[in-house]
């Protein structure tokens, strides 16, 4: 089947019998990602993480000197 990357609208192919295209077909609010975007959205939630464990950080930090 034919697939449209959701983020680039970079037309895909997947196999008719795998996992993902069966979810598709069965769920379509499934959208289907390639894996150039899903890797850059793996990536940016890892920064994310890391961000907040910094913010996290610095914020306890803040409390415990300031007050
Ligand atoms: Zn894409």
């Amino acid at each position: 089947m034919r697939v449209k990357c959701v983020l680039c609208d970079q037309i895909g192919k997947l196999e008719d019998d795998t996992p993902l295209a069966k979810k598709l077909r069965n769920r379509p609010i499934h959208t289907y990602m390639c894996p150039i975007c899903e890797q850059r959205i793996s990536e940016m939630t890892e920064a994310r993480k890391a961000t907040g464990n910094f913010i996290f950080y610095r914020s306890s930090h803040l409390t415990e000197k300031d007050f």
